[in-house]
């Protein structure tokens, strides 16, 4: 990125954060204590709702369900729950997951007419004796456990989905400018890690998917290891971005292994960018964008992204701060 683009993206940030040499920013710190991170800015009222929970002594698991709650419930989130741009076929299908600190998962893929897919998700980990539930079943299972049939679709979603019928153009690999324009109408699939009071770790991922897929396509955020991971021990990552590509290099759990071996949460979000890069070469990694986060079990945070313009949201004793992730490209 060049100086003048730094500038501006951190333009978009606290004041705090912007002066700080990056040096600092390349290994946060928060000295123990509760703590929850979200993948993109405006995800801080996610933050805001899970800092509630974890103030009161809630567990990590609680904060994490309840703080990706927010977004699914926001009509004007086009990427999350209700809302979220549909499927080619006009269908909002959603994908969640969540994991906890005993190493407990469950998922929904390609959920339907549910909003707040995360808590099916969390259901199938804790009343049913598996881990995925999908499509029809997912469904099912929903509805038999008193959720709501709902219509997802709101006006701004169809209008967005009628437009694209007129062009029909699906293409995952992005550019540069396709992101930041992407980014100034929208931001995309919520990812969030918790510590809690008894330095227990958290994480759920929640998404309506990339707009217009094909019908029953399900990418990497509802996939345990790939758009989420958790190890008690050691921390937990997630992130956003072209799903088909965080899948191949199962990005959250090569995140945890990393650090494992003694990464820092930004280095460990880095090597699993470059591990991409390695598989596939620059030039097929330079059209992507993923954006990780993780968090180690002192509290330590990072993130980086393949291209630029991804931030995090952090919560924390010490405040609200977002971070302006280092990109490879
Ligand atoms: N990772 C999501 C998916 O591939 C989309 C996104 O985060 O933009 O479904």
């Amino acid at each position: 990125m060049n100086r003048r683009k730094f500038v501006k993206v951190l333009g978009t940030v606290t004041p705090v954060i912007a002066a700080m040499p990056s040096e600092l920013m390349a290994f946060n710190k928060v000295a123990n204590g509760p703590i929850v991170i979200s993948t993109w800015e405006p995800n801080k009222k996610a933050n805001a709702e899970a800092w509630e929970v974890l103030s009161r002594q809630g567990s990590a698991l609680d904060a994490v369900h309840q703080g990706v709650m927010v977004p699914e419930a926001d009509p004007e989130d086009t990427s999350v729950g209700l809302g979220g741009f549909p499927d080619r076929d006009g269908k909002v299908t959603l994908d969640a997951c969540i994991m906890d600190h005993e190493g407990n998962i469950g998922a929904v893929m390609a959920l339907e007419e549910i909003v707040h897919a995360i808590s099916v998700a969390r259901l199938v980990m804790e009343k049913t004796p598996h881990v995925q539930i999908v499509g029809d079943g997912a469904l099912q299972f929903a509805l038999e456990n008193g959720f709501k049939r709902e219509n997802l679709l709101t006006p701004k979603s169809i209008e967005a989905w009628k437009n694209w019928l007129k062009k029909s153009n699906y293409n995952p690999m992005e550019t540069v400018e396709l992101i930041e324009e992407r980014i100034k109408k929208n931001h995309d699939t919520i990812g969030m890690l918790a510590i809690d009071s008894l330095n227990n770790i958290s994480g759920a991922c929640t998404t309506s998917g990339m707009a217009f897929k094909m019908h029953g396509r399900v990418g990497d955020s509802p996939i345990i290891g790939a758009g989420l991971y958790v190890d008690n021990e050691i921390g937990a990552a997630t992130g956003t971005g072209v799903g088909e590509e965080v899948v191949r290099i199962c990005g959250s759990h090569t995140i945890v292994e990393a650090m494992r071996y003694g990464k820092s949460p930004e280095e460990a979000c880095k090597h699993a960018l470059e591990r991409l890069i390695s598989m596939k070469g620059e030039n097929h990694a330079r059209k992507i964008q993923i954006g990780f986060i993780a968090l180690n079990k002192n509290g330590d945070y990072g993130c980086y992204s393949m291209l630029p313009n991804f931030t995090m949201a952090v919560h924390s004793q010490d405040g609200v701060q977002i971070i302006s992730a280092k990109s490879i490209f």
